[in-house]
């Protein structure tokens, strides 16, 4: 797929890399030369983009996400809840997913994200109703389309009410299914190696939705299957109270005994750890995916990212589910991000260039892709490039701090593997109004039910 003449992203208008600023040469998907000031490009017969107009950017990198969710957009019935009473409106209507509604929820998800500056996403996939036994396979399928670089999370839940969980029966699976389906969908789907389009990671949903049997069994799988590990973690109170009083321990405590504790882990959310379980975190080499918008909405509480990042966890941006969010807007979470933090930690610590770096190469570590999320010799060719030609830049000074505060939020052209997936902001052969009508039909007959 990648292309094979080399392609100059010429002399952009500003572009987030150390020793490139006229710009870069990609071929066969990576980067193979910077540009510096006062060069030329060494390369031979080489095509010319030109980015005089652009700010060009790493690919951002989303870490957490939940595709369905986005046909169950600003439900009334879960507005103004916190987590628990929200996820306790919505479960009914996710039990109603069908594999047609499924595969348009997840191509606007990963449309929205593809149009934010998105080249690789996760995805975090755990309500299995009866008929939706292959929502994996239906993901991957979407991402071949669009082209986007994805790590799908085989997700899972098998502590229903009836066992004293929080999901209904009618969306959670048995054990021995949910591990068939995981060996299952990494031995069809998951690539190794730095040119992987498509990988596969195993993630329990929560502690208040899965045994620990489940829990466990898991992480021992994803050792053997050499496939990294996900969950939600430290998100709310009502989840420390859950594990005191179920498991008699704080949910790191809980995590540790199911086998968890390793740097094949990312988790998201890690809002209420204290500081010495944030040390833990960061001598086990785990990695936070910190979902500013959803965390604001769900009132949770926010992720004390400058802390964990001296205790040497790494952070991670991820824009979370759309029913929480309610958007996929990579680049808005950036954004997010750097306000909310900024107001935590001052105009010293956090810096528009430290939220571009979490949705970046932070990202990059949580996905366990280090040949990604940077602007650097042999990294990957995911690039995302901004225009700033809208009403809302007029009148900016440093370009890369405008598309932070300015509020950028639509990629002029993105670039995945050296193919481009966007552009002039659209995607090519996608018919979005099309796709729009055909979604909200399908999104209001799951919210009818
Ligand atoms: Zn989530």
């Amino acid at each position: 797929m990648a292309q094979t003449q080399p392609i100059w992203i010429k002399d952009p208008l500003s572009i987030l890399a150390d020793g490139a600023e006229r710009g870069v040469v990609v071929q066969d998907g990576k980067i193979v030369e910077l540009v510096g000031r006062g060069r030329e490009a060494a390369t031979a017969d080489i095509a010319v983009f030109d980015a005089g107009a652009h700010v060009v950017l790493p690919g951002l990198i989303n870490t957490h996400h939940h595709f369905y969710q986005t046909l169950t957009r600003a439900v009334p019935a879960a507005l103004d809840r916190e987590l628990f009473p929200w996820l306790q409106a919505l479960y009914p209507v996710w039990a109603r997913l069908t594999p047609d509604a499924l595969a348009l929820g997840v191509t606007v998800a990963m449309s929205e994200l593809l149009l934010s500056g998105c080249t690789t996403t996760t995805d975090h996939h755990y309500v299995f109703p009866a008929g939706l036994e292959h929502a994996i396979d239906i993901e991957v399928e979407v991402a071949g389309r669009l082209g986007l670089r994805v790590l799908l999370t085989r997700g899972s839940m098998n502590l229903s009410q009836r066992d004293g969980g929080l999901p209904p029966d009618s969306v959670v699976q048995d054990e021995d299914t949910i591990l068939a389906d995981s060996e299952r969908v990494v031995a069809r789907y998951h690539q190794r190696g730095a040119d992987a389009m498509v990988q596969i990671a195993l993630a329990p949903c929560s502690p208040f939705s899965v045994t620990t049997s489940l829990m466990r069994r898991t992480a021992e799988l994803a050792g053997k299957l050499d496939v990294r590990l996900h969950t939600h973690l430290a998100e709310t109170e009502d989840e420390n109270r859950f594990c005191q009083e179920t498991y008699r321990c704080r949910p790191l405590d809980y995590l540790e005994q199911c086998g968890w504790l390793n740097s094949r882990t990312w988790l998201a959310h890690g809002i209420h750890f204290d500081s010495e379980e944030m040390v833990r975190l960061g001598k086990a080499g785990m990695t936070v995916s910190h979902c500013a918008c959803s965390n604001q909405v769900l009132a949770s509480g926010c992720c004390p990212v400058c802390e964990m990042e001296e205790a040497g966890v790494g952070i991670g941006l991820g824009v979370d589910g759309s029913a929480s969010n309610d958007e996929s807007n990579l680049m808005q979470e950036v954004r997010a991000a750097f306000l909310v933090q900024r107001a935590r930690y001052g105009v010293n610590r956090v810096s528009h260039i430290d939220a571009l770096r979490w949705a970046t190469k932070g990202s990059a570590a949580c996905v366990g892709r280090p040949e990604l999320g940077e602007i650097a010799l042999g990294k990957a060719a995911d690039l995302a490039l901004f225009k700033l030609d809208e009403l809302r830049f007029s009148g900016h000074g440093d370009p890369l701090a405008a598309l932070v505060l300015c509020g950028a939020h639509r990629a002029d052209r993105v670039m995945v593997g050296g193919c481009w997936t966007v552009i002039d902001g659209a995607i090519p052969g996608l018919d979005v109004a099309d796709l729009m009508s055909r979604h909200s039909a399908a999104a209001r007959a799951i919210q009818a039910g």
